[in-house]
C-alpha cells in the first residue's frame, strides 16, 4: 500500500499554509520563489498569488469535499493525459510541458485520484494540518490522537474531551 511519508510533496505543499501550534495564528509560508525550492520542480514560472490560490482551493476541496473548484483548475491548466499499459493493466498518466509548480502538484493529485488513494489526504478539522491517513479503514478524522506524535498535536484527544464535557453538562 502507498504509505504517506515526510517527503510527500503533496503534504508539503498543502502545509505551506498552517496554523501555529502555540498561538493558533495562521502562517503563510509562501512569500518568494525561493520558498518553492523544497519542491522537485525547478525554475517555476507560476506567479506566487496563483500558487497560493491553487493551494487554498486544494485545501478547501480536501476540507469540504467540494471539488468544483479543482475541476476548474484541471480545465484551466490543460495537463496532458495518456494511457499506459503494463502487467495486464491500463492506467492513466499525466504530464505537462511547463515549468509549473501548479501543474506539478495538480499531476500528483490526479495520480493519487487515479490510484484510488486521494481520499487519504485530509485536513484536520481542529488545527487545519494536512495529513495522510494510512489507516486500514482510512476513517481517521484528526491529524493525531496524542501529544507524543510527530507533530506534537493532540487534536483528536482534545476533541473527544470537549465532546465528553458537553455531554456531561446536560
Ligand atoms: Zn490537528
Amino acid at each position: 500500500m502507498d504509505k504517506g511519508n515526510e517527503n510527500d510533496e503533496l503534504l508539503l505543499f498543502l502545509n505551506t499554509w498552517e496554523i501555529s501550534n502555540d498561538n493558533r495564528i495562521p502562517i503563510e509560508n509562501l512569500h518568494t520563489q525561493d520558498d518553492l525550492q523544497i519542491f522537485s520542480i525547478r525554475e517555476n514560472t507560476d506567479a506566487l498569488p496563483d500558487v497560493r490560490l491553487f493551494r487554498n482551493e486544494l485545501r478547501h476541496a480536501l476540507a469540504s469535499g467540494t471539488i468544483e473548484g479543482m475541476n476548474q483548475w484541471i480545465i484551466r491548466r490543460n495537463v496532458h493525459t495518456q494511457m499506459t499499459t503494463g502487467s495486464g493493466k491500463y492506467r492513466l498518466e499525466f504530464f505537462t510541458n511547463r515549468h509549473s509548480i501548479i501543474d506539478h502538484i495538480l499531476i500528483l493529485v490526479l495520480q493519487k485520484v487515479e490510484e484510488g488513494q486521494f481520499h487519504r489526504y485530509k485536513i484536520c478539522p481542529d488545527c487545519q494540518w494536512a495529513f495522510y491517513d494510512a489507516s486500514k479503514s482510512s476513517t481517521k478524522k484528526w491529524c493525531s490522537m496524542n501529544k507524543n506524535s510527530s507533530t506534537g498535536r493532540a487534536c483528536g484527544t482534545i476533541a473527544k474531551v470537549r465532546k465528553y464535557r458537553e455531554k456531561n453538562k446536560k
